[in-house]
C-alpha cells in the first residue's frame, strides 16, 4: 500500500469571544488527529454533527492552516503552505460539498461551471479542446452533451451533485475530500451518486476521504472506516472489522443505534448516554467518558492512546480488547 496523506497530530482550534474579562477560549475542533491515507482507498470518516469531521476535511485540503500537527500530501508537507503554492495543491485536491444547491453558481451554465478552473489553472485554453474536454468530464458522471448549455436550477438534486463531482474533477486531482456529498440526496438517488463516484475513483486512480454522519452511506462506500467524537478518532479499521468486531464503546453504541432491517431479529439497544459535551470545555482524560458505560477512575485522568491494538485496527480506549 502506498500512502498518499499522511495527518500527523493535526489539531484546529479556533478562538472563541468569552467576553471582556475573561480568558480567551478556544473550541477544539479537531483535537491531536493522526492517521494514514492509502493510494487509491475511500476512508470514510463518521461522527455525530459537530464532532470535527468536515473541519478536518477542510484542513487536510488545506482551506484552513492546522493550529498543529503535520499534513504530508504525497510525501510533502502541506500543513503551511503559501498561498500561491496553495494554488497548485488545488489542482491536486479538490472538495466536494454536501449541497450542490448553494455550492453552483446559479448564473452559471454547466459549461463555465466545470470549464472554469480549467482555464484558472491555464490547463487548456478556450477553443475545441475545451469544449471536448468539457464533454467529456459531464459525460463521464452520467450527465448528456447537451446539458453543459444548461444552469444548475433546470436539474434535479442528483444531477446537480454530479455536476458538483464534475467540476471537481475537471482539474484531474488525485485525492478529493467528499463533505456529506449525498446527504441532501433523496435515498433512492443516493446510491446512484455512490456508485457514480466509486467507478469514478477507479477510472480515475482517486483516492476519496468521505464524510458523513450517516453509517449506512459510509458503509457502502468505504474500504475502511474512522470514527470520530469531540474532534478526536476514535477507532480506525477496515470495514468488515469495524461492523462485525467495533473496540471502541463509542462505535459499538453508534452501530447498535442503526435501525435493523430485519424485524424478526431483535438487536439488544444500547443507546448512547447523555449529551454529547461541548467542544470547549472537553472532558478530561477519555473525552468519552462522562456517556460511557465502561467508565473506570483512570479514563478520566489519562487521554488513551490511538494506538493499532490489531493488525490495521487501531483505537483509543484504555480497556478495548477487554470489554
Ligand atoms: Fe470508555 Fe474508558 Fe474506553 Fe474511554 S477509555 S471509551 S471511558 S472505557
Ligand atoms: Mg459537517
Amino acid at each position: 500500500r502506498e500512502p498518499i496523506l499522511e495527518v500527523k497530530n493535526v489539531k484546529k482550534y479556533f478562538p472563541v469571544s468569552a467576553g471582556v474579562f475573561k480568558k480567551p477560549l478556544q473550541v477544539k475542533a479537531v483535537d491531536d488527529v493522526s492517521f494514514t491515507m492509502y493510494k487509491g482507498e475511500t476512508l470514510g470518516l463518521v461522527g455525530e454533527s459537530g464532532c470535527g469531521k468536515s473541519t478536518l476535511g477542510r484542513t487536510i485540503v488545506r482551506l484552513y492552516e492546522p493550529t498543529d500537527g503535520e499534513i504530508i500530501f504525497k510525501g510533502n508537507d502541506i500543513s503551511h503552505l503559501s498561498s500561491h503554492k496553495l494554488k497548485y495543491l488545488r489542482q491536486q485536491m479538490q472538495l466536494i460539498f454536501q449541497d450542490p444547491y448553494s455550492s453552483l453558481n446559479p448564473r452559471m451554465n454547466v459549461n463555465s461551471i466545470v470549464g472554469e478552473a480549467m482555464l484558472t489553472h491555464k490547463m487548456v485554453k478556450k477553443g475545441p479542446e475545451y469544449e471536448d474536454r468539457v464533454v467529456e468530464i459531464v459525460e463521464k458522471c452520467g450527465l448528456a452533451a447537451y446539458h453543459v448549455n444548461r444552469y444548475p436550477h433546470q436539474f434535479s438534486g442528483g444531477q446537480r451533485q454530479r455536476i458538483g463531482v464534475a467540476r471537481a474533477l475537471a482539474l484531474n486531482p488525485e485525492f478529493i475530500v467528499a463533505d456529506e456529498p449525498v446527504s441532501a440526496l433523496d435515498v433512492s438517488v443516493q446510491s446512484q451518486v455512490l456508485n457514480m463516484m466509486n467507478s469514478l475513483k477507479d477510472e480515475f486512480g482517486l483516492s476519496y476521504l468521505f464524510i458523513s454522519h450517516d453509517l449506512s452511506v459510509v458503509k457502502h462506500i468505504s474500504d475502511r472506516i474512522g470514527v470520530m467524537y469531540l474532534g478526536s478518532l476514535v477507532e480506525l479499521t477496515n470495514k468488515e472489522a469495524l461492523y462485525e468486531k467495533p473496540l471502541h464503546p463509542y462505535t459499538k453504541a453508534l452501530l447498535a443505534a442503526i435501525p435493523e432491517p430485519d424485524p424478526t431479529k431483535i438487536k439488544k439497544m444500547e443507546a448512547i448516554k447523555g449529551e454529547i459535551p461541548s467542544n470547549i470545555n472537553t472532558p478530561s482524560g477519555c473525552k468519552f467518558h462522562t456517556r460511557c458505560p465502561y467508565m473506570k477512575d483512570i479514563c478520566k485522568e489519562e487521554v488513551p492512546e490511538f494506538r493499532e491494538l490489531e493488525e490495521d485496527h487501531f483505537v483509543a480506549c484504555h480497556f478495548a480488547g477487554e470489554i
